[in-house]
């Protein structure tokens, strides 16, 4: 069996900088004590549980404000996806300590929204609704529409901007811009697909071509990593599957496999995809 592996992938450089602040803080004595987050730093089971094990207190992350309204004091972590102003204030007028790892492509997306919206914008935003980084946009102003590609947008004024979110599959964002942009010749575009989410899709789609099956490595619950199986079935028409641990691999029927490719999500960590080739090795 040939195992092909997608490069780039795995971690990219917004978790990898989330996930130091962190450590720092950790490790930092002057820390106002207990820390906690506000939901998952990222949609990662194992990155998360550890922090768990080290102190840090994790709250719900749908309801922000009930989950800041319920702090007495000590450090808040602000997550990847980022947050809006309404909920970072409230934290500040609460006299939390606030550590803030919002990852900068996210914080870039706030700040065109809120440029273009104090120059009379309305917003499209293209994005999976309940996800903490579409609800971070969403709660910047009532100025922002949530939209998804059925199309269903109400009536759009001269002055309106679509943009979208940051680790979406990029042939669907593309896809759509152009529905709308047919639709609606003067609307304005920012396509706000990450770098880091475009190059690992690009390169999965690369290497799996031809392979029986994709092996996808992250967590279910990762946008990023269930957008990398959507281009991978949807481009490639490859059998794809997002597994979490070695243990998963038990459940994939390898018998008629001759070409495995294998990527992995931006916020898998190393240590898991190796322990999966170290296992696969033994399947050749
Ligand atoms: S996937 Fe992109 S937007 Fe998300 S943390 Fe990584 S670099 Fe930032």
């Amino acid at each position: 069996m040939i195992i092909k592996f997608a490069v780039p992938q795995g971690m990219c450089g917004g978790v990898a900088s989330a996930i130091n602040q962190i450590e720092k803080l950790l490790q930092d004595p002057q820390t106002v004590k207990p820390i906690y987050m506000l939901g998952s730093l990222v949609h990662n089971k194992i990155i998360v549980n550890q922090f768990q094990e080290q102190g840090i207190i994790i709250l719900d992350g749908v309801n922000k404000e009930e989950s800041i309204n319920s702090i007495p004091f000590g450090t808040i972590i602000f997550t990847a996806h980022g947050v809006s102003d309404k909920i970072y204030d409230l934290a500040l007028k609460k006299g939390l300590k606030i550590v803030d790892t919002t990852c900068p492509n996210v914080l870039k997306t706030h700040e065109i929204v809120k440029k273009k919206i104090s120059e009379g914008y309305d917003i499209l935003f293209f994005g999976i609704k309940g996800h903490p980084e579409t609800e971070g946009i969403l709660g910047l102003s009532n100025k922002i529409q949530l939209i998804d590609d059925s199309m269903k947008i109400s009536p759009i004024s001269k002055k309106t901007l679509l943009i979208n979110q940051t680790t979406l599959p990029f042939k669907q964002v593309q896809t759509l811009y152009k529905k709308i942009k047919n639709k609606y010749p003067l609307i304005e575009l920012a396509d706000e697909i990450c770098s880091a989410t475009y190059q690992r899709q690009k390169a999965a789609l690369e290497q799996t071509k031809g392979a029986d099956i994709c092996l996808v490595v992250g967590d279910i619950m990762s946008n990023n990593c269930q957008s990398l199986k959507q281009v991978i079935e949807s481009e490639n028409n490859v059998k794809t599957y997002l597994i979490e641990t070695v243990n998963d691999l038990k459940s994939i029927d390898f018998s008629n496999v001759n070409t495995v490719a294998l990527t992995s999500g931006a916020s898998t960590p190393k240590t898991i995809v190796d322990a999966i080739i170290n296992e696969l090795e033994k399947y050749k």
